[in-house]
């Protein structure tokens, strides 16, 4: 296949959007803030302001203070140039978000939702979207869309996520786009977290390589490749749980033994505590009566460390990132133990000279997936490098 050729459109759409990031990340900076920021010439950028103060995404602002001469104008991110929505559908439940241009939740629901078959949770998501824009009071010439996260892989003949059999996030998304008429973005909901971090994360907001490890029912991850999520080919870029870690160990459901998610997924916790007699199904049942002091799982836990060990190498070795964030929906002690008994880490090229310690913890929790969701159409709308990088735009 031949590389696309960048042509003079394709770089104005990129500089459009490096312009509206770099007014999102520097709030009051002036036309020629941005040209210093950018590298953009003076005219360029200020033309560039312009478009995005016509598509209102951007608005001038008041110059604070007083001063000799004319100051520059301050120019912000209009909260209320554009909305959408974020899905995020897991095992046994759903929070779905209404969010302005400034990332700020307006309204937010969750539900438990145990059908996840695909035609069947349509249902449950259209009314949720139906609600959500109707408190939200979003005017239908400022939504982008829909963005949904959903665990993965996508579309891998006899591959599921752990607990959903047959599970088809592909199918979900189009019956959503029908249902609704509206735009719809998939990504996994390590994806989803990793691009909430860099968006709204006090630590990853300036990091432009990075990957997040995802803990929840499975095991996933997010790759951030210069300020770009990168999807793959088929949208399952960053599948950790099926990195073998432990040849010939557990079996696993994509067909292999020893991947890295039949040890250190909440999936592989709830077999583990099966094995000793005690049935938990969901992961709210899991956050209820589980805990650290438990024996079954301290054992399980201890099982855990060398794999995990083992899987964050890779990353380190693969990806070279600035640092590796560690987070997720499965419960707080489950990441710290593992973060603290995952050290010290094996040698890797992460042993680098550095200012960011080499593991961080998630600072939004189990919202990120949420909130990364409803970002996708905004990436989707205005980023042209997260078109090329993810195929369910
Ligand atoms: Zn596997």
């Amino acid at each position: 296949m031949l590389l696309s050729a960048t042509n003079a459109v394709k770089a104005k759409l990129i500089n459009l959007w490096v312009v509206f990031d770099a007014i999102r990340m520097n709030g009051g900076i002036s036309r020629s803030g941005i040209a210093d920021e950018t590298g953009l010439s003076k005219q360029a950028s200020s033309d560039l302001v312009d478009e995005l103060i016509a598509m209102q995404f951007v608005r001038e602002t008041k110059p604070s203070g007083r001063r000799v001469g004319k100051p520059p104008t301050p120019l912000a991110i209009d909260p209320d140039g554009a909305f959408s929505l974020g899905f995020h559908v897991d095992v046994g439940q759903m929070s779905a978000i209404a969010v302005n241009l400034a990332g700020d939740v307006l309204h937010r629901e969750d539900h438990a939702l145990n059908d996840l078959e695909p035609h069947h949770a349509v249902i449950q998501l259209e009314l949720a979207a139906r609600r959500l824009l109707a408190s939200a009071r979003i005017p239908d010439e400022r939504f982008l869309g829909i963005g949904l996260a959903t665990p993965g892989p996508f579309a891998v003949k006899g591959l599921s996520p752990p607990r959903l059999p047959g599970w088809d996030g592909i199918a979900l998304r189009d019956l959503l786009r029908e249902a609704t008429g509206y735009n719809v973005s998939l990504a996994n909901d390590g994806q989803c977290a990793i691009i909430a971090e860099w968006r709204f994360g006090a630590s990853a907001r300036r990091l432009t390589n990075f990957v997040y490890v995802y803990f929840g029912i499975g095991v996933g991850s997010g790759v951030m490749v210069h300020s770009a999520a990168f999807g793959g080919a088929s949208g399952n870029a960053g599948e950790l749980g099926h990195l073998t870690v432990v040849p010939g160990g557990h079996d696993c459901i994509c067909g292999k033994s020893g991947c890295l998610e039949t040890y250190v997924s909440v999936d592989s916790a709830m077999r583990h505590l099966s094995t000793r007699g005690i049935e938990v199904q969901t992961m709210a049942e899991f956050a209820e009566h589980v805990g650290p002091a438990d024996p079954v799982i301290a054992d399980w836990i201890t099982q855990g460390v060398e794999p995990l060990r083992n899987g964050l190498n890779a990353v380190e070795n693969l990806f070279d990132p600035q640092s590796i964030m560690i987070g997720g929906n499965a419960p707080d002690w489950l990441i710290d133990t593992f973060m603290e008994r995952v050290e010290p880490l094996l040698p890797s090229v992460g042993r680098v000279e550095r200012t960011l310690p080499r593991l961080m913890k998630s600072e939004l929790g189990a919202d990120a997936v949420a909130r990364g969701a409803a970002v996708l159409p905004l990436l989707a709308t205005l980023n042209p490098l997260y078109r090329e990088l993810n195929p369910y735009v």
